[in-house]
């Protein structure tokens, strides 16, 4: 490759003025071709059906997969997350969202071409849309035809089956905070709470208006991650690339092939069939979700002209200015990436793996520090709250230790009953006589010990015993 065509591609990624956005003043109307990016597309969009069935399974007495706010419990499968159990979350975000910085670094936008719901549901709508309406010369067609009742039956057929996808959408997503099948019962009979109605409203108007009408617009305009990706991508990412050397100069095929320089013959197919109408031979844009119907469009065309396919490809700046391409394990930033990742990994697995049957939190009260009794013994004042993550009765004795002639003061004595998955906050008092405190401040622990004879549990907890200065 000469140093002019290298400057030529370096050119494409860094010149603003190639950009173009639809700012939403025309609907874009994508061709659909079937190609390889196509069935990869259908596959990972086919996860999404998980998404609606998930709510349906059941474990033990309850929803397999429930975001139970009112209870502040989150159920996966038999395990219960409660709130203190909730630094297991930002773990799950961190991990998330490395993954995402992962994959970006790797291979682009991945997630908006193939998974994200918004493109997700945008395809599956334009699905419909093709079938009831036509191809996009014949929808362009219908939206300029003046009304009649066959375009009003094929609007009102479109927009009945969007709308029912919609509502399909906002009680699945409605369906992970409550019971699945209740809620399908009480929005039949119009039973339901007026929360749940607002939940689903919600997510049925934005399902409607974001997949059916705002379409790529949300992605310009509304997605954070669309704007943020320039920093996650570098010159080893691999991105759909328009090979600037291989297809240049473009132009119509003509029957003296010798006048024809580059590969492209200007059909504009890469165009027509970009979800997001992007002209990918203008260079890597903020539009491009990285979803290769133009790398099959075009495939398909080179075969007719009998080139080879990939004069659009996935490919990175390295290998297009002819340099090699690292190994993806041996990329700083891939490297960094899985390090946080599987710390965070780690971190969940060590997590779920010891959630504590029985949370115990102790606060000892401030105001006042302490208490001089009637009787000359110092008074300290704790309040404590405790949780039993379990479906069963437990039954507690309370301990302390660390100060030797502690008088516990509780309103059951010093045994304390959890009910299954309840939690009870109390009171305890800790007296002592002033002779027997060695110290100001005493380290001492608040220890549960279990009274049923089929388990061992202990849980301790640190604290403070405050008397005068000695
Ligand atoms: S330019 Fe190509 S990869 Fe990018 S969004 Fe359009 S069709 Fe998808
Ligand atoms: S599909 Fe291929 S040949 Fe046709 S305009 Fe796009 S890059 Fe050129």
């Amino acid at each position: 490759m000469s140093e002019q065509e290298q400057k030529e591609i370096e050119a494409l990624y860094t010149d603003a003025h190639h950009w173009h956005i639809n700012a939403g003043a025309e609907t874009i109307h994508a061709k659909r071709l079937s190609g390889r990016f196509r069935t990869y597309k259908w596959y990972a969009a086919s996860l999404w059906i998980s998404f609606f069935i998930l709510p349906y399974f059941r474990s033990e007495d309850h929803q397999a997969i429930l975001f139970d706010i009112p209870n502040r419990q989150f159920h996966l499968g038999s395990l219960t997350i409660w709130p203190q159990d909730i630094w297991m979350l930002s773990l799950l975000l961190i991990l998330l969202a490395i993954t995402l910085f992962a994959v970006t670094a790797i291979a682009g936008r991945v997630w908006c071409g193939y998974f994200c719901l918004q493109t997700v549901w945008t395809d599956a709508f334009t699905w419909l849309e093709d079938k009831i309406e036509g191809n996009p010369i014949q929808r362009r067609k219908l939206d300029a035809a003046p009304w009649s009742l066959q375009k009003l039956g094929k609007k009102v057929i479109k927009h009945l089956l969007w709308l029912l996808i919609s509502i399909a959408t906002g009680v699945t997503f409605t369906a992970y905070f409550t019971d699945a099948y209740q809620l399908w019962i009480d929005v039949v009979t119009l039973q339901a709470p007026l929360i749940a109605w607002v939940t689903i409203g919600f997510f049925v108007f934005f399902t409607y208006v974001f997949a059916g009408f705002m379409r790529e617009q949300v992605c310009f305009w509304l997605c954070p991650y669309a704007r943020i990706q320039s920093v996650m991508v570098d010159k080893d990412t691999e991105l759909p690339t328009y090979d600037l050397a291989r297809g240049e100069p473009r132009g119509k095929m003509r029957h003296n092939a010798g006048a024809q320089k580059g590969d492209c013959i200007d059909c504009r197919l890469c165009v027509g069939v970009c979800p997001t109408g992007v002209d990918i031979r203008e260079g890597m844009q903020e539009g491009c979700i990285t979803c290769g119907m133009c790398i099959d469009a075009c495939d398909s065309i080179m075969d007719k002209v009998k080139r080879p396919r990939g004069l659009i490809r996935y490919a990175s700046r390295k290998e297009l200015s002819g340099e090699s391409l690292p190994p993806v394990l041996k990329r700083p930033r891939v490297i960094t990436y899985s390090v946080v990742l599987l710390l965070s990994i780690a971190g969940i697995i060590y997590g779920l793996t010891h959630i504590p049957p029985v949370e115990l939190s102790v606060v000892h009260e401030r105001q006042p520090l302490f208490t001089q009794m009637s009787d000359g013994s110092i008074q300290n004042r704790y309040t404590i709250k405790a949780v039993n993550k379990t479906p069963q009765r437990l039954t507690f004795r309370l301990h302390i230790t660390g100060l030797d002639g502690v008088n516990i003061k509780m309103p059951d004595g010093d045994i304390i009953t959890l009910q299954p998955e309840g939690t009870i906050p109390f009171h305890v008092f800790l007296r002592m006589k002033p002779a027997l405190l060695k110290k100001k401040k005493t380290k001492i622990r608040f220890i549960l010990e279990s009274m049923n004879a089929t388990d061992k549990l202990k849980i301790k907890k640190r604290s403070v015993f405050i008397g005068p200065a000695t």
